[in-house]
């Protein structure tokens, strides 16, 4: 970041391009809030055309020796990140909470987990090994390799600064790629440290490149014919927009989108763990989660007894500024999100929805301009209801009411959304059918988020993810590179050459 000139002016956090920092060429802006104090603590640039141009430019200068680098020789580097990453973790937290608002544990969990795609990339080399078949044909062999695609580009949300970045540049650069990142405007700071501790571990100049800006600087990196891949996370209309787009123009994609994840409670269930699990999933990071819980499908008897529990647990948790020690649940990430969805919670009552708890009056002593709302819970929600139909992301959480598993099953599967999903159950049987039945990409049996761990990977269904392939585990190897096949035949004398037939090798 500049350094700002008088202690009322705020800094302006900077470009990385071609393994330093850039002020922008264009000359729009945003400001960038902390949500605790409900005040704008930085200014990012709305990067234009030209800045694209650069970075893309810088990631294609570096794209033929990186792609010629050794594999290993490029998972040495990802060491050094990984090493530099863990010794900053508490930095990287502490950008995370002052933009995002979340507490530090969480936001210390969050980087945890990105870390851990950062020790997957390190592994890369192994997958990046292709196949052999001796003697397809005599004397031809056939054998596969896997190549980088070129520039990669990735666009990512406001709710993971770290996490949702370490998802892709890792994997890409890992498999040979160079890379444009554009984080999200609200919280742009981690990206820009991370591209700087990269280029500390010995990435060459340009492999790494972050910019930032709106919808401006996305359709530039849309447009741009020198990125091969766009890897995508955020919500669903855009998801899609960027998905079309891509395509469009024959770009490789992979875009994930928004949720409505839904977790069902049988009656058989331990409903205190289930409710603790529940609290934990539908208000940590006060729902600004794509895997949390926001809405529970309460099966039979197990109703009235878990929505006693929500409640009581519930109103137990301390609302106030992410880096307070004891707080359970920060503020939302801007004002205008905080009122969308108290307007959510408006509009929950006025459809008839039970409101037991209601988050709209929290006060937090000190931070009166803080983006802050309390933990909602309604129940008897019906599917018709707008908050049912929308994705809310904050938190509020919605339960429903279902007979039997067959309804419950059938009610989460009518969802247009299909990110994740959890059952709550002691019984086998029921879990299995659950998790054969169910049609969302990631399902939990007594987790409340199952976030796969990252040499598996992450991504959901139907909305919530538009594009073949997901993010890290060996679906992101697969999205990051190519393969090509070879056949191969080195004749001798006695080898007659192929003639005008189509030529069947055997
Ligand atoms: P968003 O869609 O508003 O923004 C995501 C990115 O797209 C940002 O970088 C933003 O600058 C850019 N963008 C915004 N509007 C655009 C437009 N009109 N044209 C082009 N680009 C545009 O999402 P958000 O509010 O930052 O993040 C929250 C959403 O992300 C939620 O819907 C959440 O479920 C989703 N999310 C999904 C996952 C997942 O893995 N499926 C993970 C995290 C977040």
């Amino acid at each position: 970041m500049n350094k700002p000139e008088t202690a009322h002016r705020i800094a302006t956090v900077d470009l990385w391009i071609g393994g330093k920092r850039q002020p922008a060429a264009g000359t729009r802006s945003g400001e960038v809030a902390n949500p605790a104090l409900g005040k704008a603590i930085r200014r990012v640039p709305f990067c234009s055309a030209a800045d694209i141009d650069a970075a893309v430019k810088a990631a294609a200068a570096a794209y033929p020796a990186w792609r010629d680098t050794p594999p290993l020789r490029r998972a040495r580097v990802m060491q050094k990140f990984l090493q530099l990453l863990q010794a900053h973790q508490r930095e990287l937290a502490g950008l995370v909470t002052e933009e995002h608002g979340k507490t530090l544990p969480d936001a210390m969990g969050s980087v945890q987990r990105g870390i851990e795609v950062v020790e997957f990339a390190c592994g890369i080399p192994h997958l990046l090994k292709g196949e052999h078949s001796e003697n397809v044909g005599t004397d031809v062999d056939c054998h596969t390799v896997r190549q980088p695609v070129g520039v990669c580009a990735g666009i990512t949300p406001f709710n993971f600064p770290v996490m949702v970045p370490l998802w892709m540049f890792p994997v890409a650069i890992a498999c040979g790629n160079t890379f444009v990142l554009k984080p999200s405007e609200k919280v742009p700071s981690a990206s820009l440290r991370m591209a700087e501790l990269f280029g500390e571990a010995g990435l060459p100049a340009g492999v790494l490149n972050v910019v930032h800006g709106d919808k401006e600087a996305v359709d530039a990196i849309l447009d741009h014919p020198g990125i091969a891949a766009v890897s995508f996370v955020g919500s669903t209309p855009i998801a899609k927009y960027i998905y079309q787009t891509c395509a469009a123009s024959g770009k490789r994609v992979q875009a994930l989108g928004g949720a409505k994840n839904h977790a069902v409670v049988l009656p058989d269930a331990d409903l205190e763990f289930a409710a603790d699990a529940l609290i934990g999933a539908g208000y940590g990071s006060a729902g600004e989660r794509c895997m949390a819980i926001s809405a529970v499908v309460a099966v039979g008897a197990a109703g009235d007894p878990l929505v006693a529990l929500l409640r009581k647990k519930a109103g137990a948790l301390v609302v106030g500024p992410g880096d307070k020690e004891g707080v359970d649940m920060g503020p939302l990430v801007t004002r205008q999100h905080r009122d969308k969805v108290a307007g959510y919670i408006e509009s929950g009552v006025a459809e008839g929805a039970s409101l037991v708890m209601d988050g709209r009056g929290q006060k937090v002593p000190g931070h009166e301009s803080g983006f802050f709302l309390g933990a909602t819970l309604f129940d008897r929600v019906k599917p018709g209801m707008k908050i049912y139909r929308d994705e809310i992301f904050g938190p509020v959480l919605s339960v429903l009411r279902a007979d039997t598993l067959e309804e419950a099953i059938r009610l989460v599967n009518a969802n247009p959304y299909a990110n994740g999903t959890a059952i709550f159950t002691e019984s086998g049987g029921a879990a299995r059918r659950f998790e054969s039945e169910i049609e969302v990409g990631m399902v939990g049996v007594n987790v409340p988020i199952p976030v796969p761990v990252a040499f598996y990977s992450f991504g959901g269904w139907k909305n919530s993810l538009f594009g073949d392939l997901h993010v890290h585990g060996v679906e992101g190897v697969k999205f990051y590179t190519r393969t090509k096949v070879i056949t191969s035949r080195w004749p001798h004398q006695d080898t007659p050459a192929p003639g005008l037939n189509m030529p069947t090798l055997g």
